[in-house]
This record gives structure tokens, sequence and C-alpha cells, in this order.
């Protein structure tokens, strides 16, 4: 049994035996884990480095230095390895840490874990339950305040005082490469017209950051937001797709419906809050000052920087930085009705936009609802997506030498 340390930084020195470039999303000290499967084998828990699949089922000695049944491993989801705790989940990255170091020389053992990632098939990592969508970007929603109301008063009352969130659908919820097909519903063409039924018009990408639920709570009983890092496993990268045409008709007054339950995607990894430990940085300064629940100290946002591209090329470059909740205050406001969160929970961070016109997190604003058609190199211009076009997200914490990347997070528009 490996001792249980409190938290796990993998020394940023630290080499692999198996080989991959300085800026490979997944170097030794990521280890990420995931969901693979091969041919028409059952899905097996994995994780990777470089481009090689590590295959926890069949790794020499990783069940017996856990002290648990390797049945674990041989599940199609996460949940029930995060319901072993956080202890055993630091103590598998450890594990991987120590026998793919090169300080290992007894390698051949672990070599025949090993699979090139092209030879496997990535899944939905974990079982969701229900997924929650905020609205944490400052940024984002002055953007969609000056839009859509009014720019002198651009946030609702609200907004400055606490994490502003929907209940989204988890059925929906596909993993990276999962085509997306164009959602049809009511629209209304023409201001003052009735509504029509029609294909979305104005379909949209959302850049957004997940975070996971690795330990849920009792109903009634709130998480402190002192606790709230112990509630969270890991992050994901997530794109809430957005039928603009439809929302904008069906908002009123509940909120987000039939123009965003169509389908959301994710990326395959689950990225350890441990491995971005070492890139927290404070948030921005919350003004006015929150409530006591909510009301944090010390560095709660982390250093990730987020890319979008459409049909391959780069059209927005925007940071998880610029969160201005925290996804431990929006845990904590969450829960503070004693609503129960359930492992394999879900909640999204709200488009993450930056503070210039060129990290804005959606097409909505990169083209200022349409004022500003965004050019591709083919001469090709776009206000929002069309049929067949590829938009793919990526992230990762910059380290000296090294990366922690998200892996892809991406889809294809098909009507
Ligand atoms: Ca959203």
């Amino acid at each position: 049994m490996i001792n249980n340390p409190s938290v796990l930084n993998i020394d940023p020195n630290l080499k692999s035996w198996i080989p991959y470039s300085e800026d490979s999303d997944f170097p030794i000290q990521n280890l990420p884990l995931g969901v693979f499967s091969r041919n028409q084998d059952p899905k097996k828990l994995c994780s990777i480095i470089g481009d090689q699949i590590i295959d926890l089922s069949s790794l020499a000695g990783l069940s017996e230095a856990l002290g648990i049944s390797n049945s674990f491993f041989t599940n199609n989801s996460l949940n029930p390895l995060m319901a072993h705790g956080k202890a055993t989940l630091r103590n598998i990255r450890r594990y991987l840490s120590e026998v793919f170091s090169t300080q290992n020389l007894n390698r051949a053992s672990f070599e025949k874990s090993l699979i090139p990632r092209q030879q496997v098939e990535l899944h939905l990592p974990i079982q969701c339950g229900d997924y929650t969508d905020f609205y944490s970007s400052k940024e984002h929603a002055t953007n969609v305040g000056i839009m859509f109301r009014d720019p002198a008063n651009a946030l609702l009352p609200n907004w400055l005082h606490l994490p502003v969130g929907y209940h989204g659908r988890a059925s929906s919820i596909v993993v990276s490469g999962t085509p997306v097909v164009r959602p049809a519903g009511q629209i209304v063409s023409k201001d003052g017209e009735p509504p029509i039924y029609s294909k979305s018009r104005q379909l949209d990408f959302e850049l957004e950051m997940a975070f996971v639920v690795g330990k849920g709570n009792d109903l009634a009983h709130p998480i402190p937001l002192s606790q709230t890092k112990e509630h969270i496993h890991g992050l994901m990268l997530f794109n809430d797709w957005s039928a603009r045409d439809i929302q904008k008709w069906e908002y009123v007054p509940l909120g987000p419906f039939l123009g965003k339950n169509f389908c959301s995607t994710i990326s395959p990894w689950l990225i350890d809050l441990d491995a971005l430990e070492p890139f927290a940085v404070e948030n921005p300064i919350q003004d006015p000052q929150p409530l006591d629940y909510l009301h944090q100290t010390g560095k709660n946002n982390y250093n990730i920087e987020l890319e979008v591209l459409l049909n391959g090329h780069p059209i927005s470059h925007s940071n998880t930085k610029y969160l201005y909740w925290s996804m431990f205050q929006q845990l904590a406001h969450h829960t503070v009705n004693g609503c129960n969160m359930r492992i394999g929970d879900i909640c999204a961070s709200g488009t993450i936009s930056g503070p210039t016109p060129n990290s804005y997190g959606s097409m909505l604003e990169l083209a200022w609802k349409g004022t500003k058609p965004i050019t591709l190199p083919d001469g090709s211009t776009r206000v929002f997506l069309q049929d067949g076009d590829q938009l793919e997200l990526k992230a990762f914490a910059q380290g000296n030498g090294f990366r922690i990347g998200f892996g892809e997070c991406k889809g294809t528009i098909v009507s």
C-alpha cells in the first residue's frame, strides 16, 4: 500500500521513458483518466502519456499497490473509482509517475499495457446524472447584456452577487468527435411576426471549462466553500452548443431550454485538479465583496490557455483566469440551499470570454451579433456555424518545458 499524500504534485523535472514532445498535451506530469475500447472489446479505464494509452486494467502491480479490486479498471465509467475517494485517485497518479519515470529501469512488464492512441476509441469517461451551466465570465455576460439589453446596464442586478446558472440536460452530453446535428425548433425570423418551425439559422458554440464532482453531499447538507476542493475531482473542456434563434424566442422568462439541450461536447480526459495546482492564480477582484458563504481568499482560479479553431483556423484565444466566479464559489452556491450533488455531476463555467475582441468565446460575440463577420483563410465568412464546419476547443496550462493539456474537444456540424 502506498502512503496517502495530501496533494500530489509531480516533480516538474520528472521525465518519462515514453517519448513525447514539449508541446504534447500529456506529459508525465498530467496523467489524466479516461475510458477506452479497442475493436469490439469492453470499455476499460486508462491514462495517457504522449500518444500511448495506458490500460490500467492490465498494468502490472497497480491494483495490488492500491489495495483495490481490478474490477474498478474494467468499468465503463470513472464513477466507481471516484467513489473510492481522492486518496485512491492520487495513488494511481503516483504509481503511474513512478513506473513510467526514467528512474524506473524495469520497463518490460509495464510496456505490455501501452497501446498507441490511434488504435483505440475514447468514450465519455463519466456517468453524468446532472449537468449545470453557470454564467461566470463578466466579459461574456457584459457583451450579451450590451447586445440584447442596455449598454448602460449590461449586467443584471444579481450578477455581481451570485454565480448565475441554470440546470442543463445531462443526456445530450457527448464525447469529442460526435457529429452535431443542427437542431430545429421555433424561431422568429422577423421581429413582430409569428414564429415558424425551422432548422436553426444561428448555430453557435460556447467555449467553457467544466468541473466534475468526485464526492457528493447529502440533501440539506451544503458544501462550505472551504471544503469544495475536496468535492471536485477535475476539469474537462466543454462546448455548450447554442442555437441563438431558438434561444432568443424561448428563453423568457425561465431561461435556456431547447436552444441548448440538443447537444454539448466534452473532451475525453478528466484532468486532475492536482495536476493543475501549480497553475493556480488569483481571481479578478470581486466588487462588491460577496456574502460570507462566497467570500474566498487565495488562488482559486487557474491559468489555462484556451483556443478556438474553426475548420483548423484559430478564431479566439482566451484563458480560464478571466472567470469572475471561481468553480469553488459555484459549487458552494449550488449547494447553499441544501441541493445534493452526486458523483459524476458536471458543472460548466459558462462562456469564457476575455477582455479583448480576439478572446471572445462564442460566434455571437466574435461576429458581434452578425455585424462583424469572421473571414477564414479560404475567403469565406461566418457569422454563425455552417453545415460541415468543424469547431475545436483546445486548452493547456503551460509549465517549464511541458504543458498540462486537455486533449481534443471537437464536433462537426451536420444538417
Ligand atoms: Ca453556456
